[in-house]
């Protein structure tokens, strides 16, 4: 029999009925051995994640102030679920548990663990399933990076006896049993270093959307939803702003080429997103498929005659970036130029000193800047092997009046990666979108 790893995040989590939506999933399918759980999330638009009323309560009781109201208010999230359910569990002992790690040495990430610590010894009681703590096999060094490694191995030893398991979300411990977390939304990770350890045949990830959208509904009119996309466009599209999966998710999964299947909960017949590592014949609809980017870039360009002789001068630049730790985005050389695209934000403390040591480092011909940019990325293993299709999303752009600042398209053809002005992003997105949909 096939086996699926499902993870189920916050929205899917939130109440009792969305339990029971849970419940029918795994019972239709039965190779759902392995559950993972994030912790209850928003059961409407304005309401506040456990997540976040946990880390609430921290900062409070870390600062001295008084928590209790904050610790009710998550107790009262946990007790409608369990209400709902029609269920008997320790509630009130977990609650004192929690109330005591507070008053003694309140520790951030332990708390902001304990949501899917208890969601997840709920749904197991609920499902029948057995309950697996990540502090036992998710594991952390003790300055907090996950070890691949270790987690693989002893997460396989863990998953792999059980025939039907639920194991929380978001963290694991180093060897002191010290609690240490993902980045937001990491349940995610969880998923995929659980459906490696177990060399699952699918990680499928519930959500509230039936899969990755092309591009942000907030900007084009009801997208379309992207039936299969590589890894590749994948982490790419996330990077550049596309939340339908925690970045660091895509690498667990695709080394060990486990097809990732978005699902929505609240609409299981959809077929969602399939993220695989190759596409299949026939099956992509439009040579693009995802189009995201990200306001807030600057374009640093530095211009020297002789700049490609190979006098190093690419190198000395590049190293002063490292000494500084600044991270760039994407550096495109040229004949006698170079051009670094960094995150605004990056350069406000220390642009006037940055260009004082290229000045001196380098002595370039020019140095400029360009501030208030978004970089756009189309992603499209199949049309972007074309020139046509980036020539048409150029022309779009070019037709629809909006500057472009950069152009990257890289020898792997895989995205292109396109500079414009801030004000002008909505407007490249939806003309490119529409580029798309035209094939
Ligand atoms: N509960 C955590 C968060 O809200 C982790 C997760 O849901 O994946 O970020």
């Amino acid at each position: 029999m096939k086996t699926i790893v499902a993870k189920f995040g916050g929205t899917s989590l939130a109440d009792a009925e969305q339990f029971r939506k849970i419940r029918r999933i795994v019972e239709e399918g039965p190779e759902r051995r392995i559950l993972v759980a994030s912790a209850p999330g928003k059961r409407f638009p304005e309401d506040t994640k456990v997540t976040d009323l946990l880390l609430d309560c921290w900062e409070k009781a870390y600062a001295g102030q008084p928590f209790e109201a904050v610790l009710q208010e998550i107790r009262g999230r946990f007790q409608e679920i369990l209400k709902g359910l029609g269920m008997d569990f320790p509630l009130d002992e977990e609650i004192e548990t929690l109330r005591e790690h507070l008053n003694d040495h309140p520790e951030k990430d332990y708390m902001a663990s304990r949501g899917e610590y208890l969601n997840s010894r709920i749904l197991a009681e609920f499902l029948g399933y057995t309950f697996v703590d990540p502090a036992w096999c998710v594991c952390f060094t003790e300055s907090g990076e996950l070890d691949q490694t270790m987690t693989r191995r002893a997460m396989g030893a863990a998953l792999r006896p059980l025939k039907k398991a639920v194991i929380a979300g978001f963290y694991g411990a180093d060897s002191d049993g010290i609690i240490h977390t993902f980045s937001r939304g990491g349940s995610d990770v969880t998923g995929s270093l659980a459906a490696c350890a177990i060399q699952a045949d699918l990680y499928e990830n519930w959500t509230d959307v039936s899969g990755l959208l092309a591009a942000d509904p907030r900007i084009v009119d009801t997208p379309h939803t992207v039936e299969y996309l590589t890894y590749r466009e994948l982490r790419t599209l996330s990077y550049m702003g596309a939340s339908v999966l925690h970045t660091d998710a895509v690498l667990p999964a695709s080394d060990m080429g486990i097809p990732i299947n978005i699902r929505n909960t609240n609409r299981p017949e959809d077929p969602g997103t399939m993220i695989v590592r190759k596409l299949p014949e026939g099956k992509t609809k439009h040579p693009v498929t995802g189009v995201a980017g990200r306001k807030g870039m600057s374009v640093i360009q530095v211009e020297k005659v002789m700049v490609s002789d190979g006098s190093g001068f690419s190198a000395i630049m590049l190293d002063i970036l490292k000494k500084r730790r600044l991270p760039f985005e994407q550096c495109l050389t040229g004949i006698d130029t170079i051009t670094l695209v960094i995150k605004s934000d990056l350069l406000v403390e220390c642009r006037d000193d940055l260009f004082r040591e290229i000045r001196e480092e380098l002595n370039p011909d020019y140095l400029g800047l360009k501030e208030n940019l978004s970089m756009i990325a189309v992603t499209g293993e199949k049309g972007t092997e074309s020139s046509d299709a980036n020539v048409k999303v150029l022309q779009a752009l070019t037709a629809a009046g909006i500057e472009i600042s950069t152009v990257n398209q890289g020898a792997g053809k895989l995205n292109l990666l396109i500079g414009v002005p801030e004000e002008r992003y909505e407007d490249a997105i939806r003309a490119i979108y529409r580029t798309m949909q035209e094939g």
